[in-house]
Parts: structure tokens; sequence; C-alpha cells
């Protein structure tokens, strides 16, 4: 009796253990997502940076994709379909919109972007976008986030 009263508490404390890691893993969120500051300071780095270049800051600047196009080499019709909403690091998963409670306006949405570390919106692009995205599960999140430890730092990218 005592045996089997020991291995029921054994296992419930397992499942407990196991409830409390997932629960942990779910709210962990990417420091600049909670720190404004931070994110403010890598957005001004991707918008400054000759080789990121984010934007555009004016939604309707017809110029960025002039730019962005002859960057890529293409028209600006075809520039306009690469936007931070289909790329491959920007993360709409249920968890990070969790990170990002204010995170739609009239225009598009707010994710993380996995490459330059801030809040970006669905309609803006830049230099570095790449096809694949968005990252829309749970996840895929958590894989980026293991991989990109440097998330977690409170520390702006040089
Ligand atoms: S999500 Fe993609 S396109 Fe948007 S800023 Fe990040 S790398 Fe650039």
């Amino acid at each position: 009796m005592m045996k089997l009263l020991l291995e029921n508490w054994r296992h419930y404390l397992k499942e407990e253990i196991k409830l409390a890691i997932a629960k942990a893993k779910d709210i962990i969120c990417p420091a600049p997502t909670q720190n404004l500051e931070l994110n403010t300071a890598n957005r001004d780095r991707a918008i400054q940076e000759g080789h990121i270049k984010y934007g555009p800051l004016n939604l309707e600047d017809e110029e960025y994709w002039v730019s962005a196009a002859e960057h890529w080499n293409t028209t600006p019709d075809v520039a306009q379909q690469s936007r931070c909403g289909n790329c491959v690091a920007f993360d709409i998963s249920p968890r990070m919109k969790e990170c990002i409670p204010i995170d739609t306006d009239e225009s598009g949405e707010l994710g993380y972007c996995w490459m330059h570390h801030f809040k970006c919106h669905s309609e803006r692009t830049c230099y570095t976008w790449a096809a694949g995205g968005p990252i829309d599960s749970d996840e895929q999140s958590e894989t980026n986030q293991e991989n990109n430890p440097q998330a977690l730092e409170d520390e702006p990218l040089k």
C-alpha cells in the first residue's frame, strides 16, 4: 500500500514538473518585446544599417519600394510582395502574440523579427527579407528562441 502511494506521488510530481517546464517555456518572451528602449534601439539600427534598411517608415512612401527594387534587381511591384508579413523571420505565433499584446493597427500587425530582434510591422520589409514566413506555430517560435539565446539579453544589437 505504501509502495503504491509513493509511486503515485512520484508520478504526480513528474507531471507537475513537466507542466511547470511547459509553462516556463510559454512565458519567456524575447527581451525587446518587453523592453521598449531595447526594441527602439534595435529598430533604429535596422532602419539605419545600409544592409538592412527597414522601411518604409511612412507606409505611403513609394520611393522606398523603388530603392528596394533596385537593390533586389526587380520592379517596385514585385518588391512590394516581399514584406515582413511573409518573411521567414516574422513571428506571429500564438505565444508571441502573448508577448506583444498590442499587435495590430488598421494597416497590419506587429510580429517579432528573429533576424534583427525588434517588433516589426507586417506591411514593411527590409533588405534581408527571406521567403518562407510567417512563423505561426509555437513549436517553430520556440525553436527560433532556442537558437537565438541573445534574444533574452537586455543589450541592443551592435
Ligand atoms: S521580418 Fe524579415 S523583412 Fe521584416 S525586418 Fe525582419 S528580416 Fe526584415
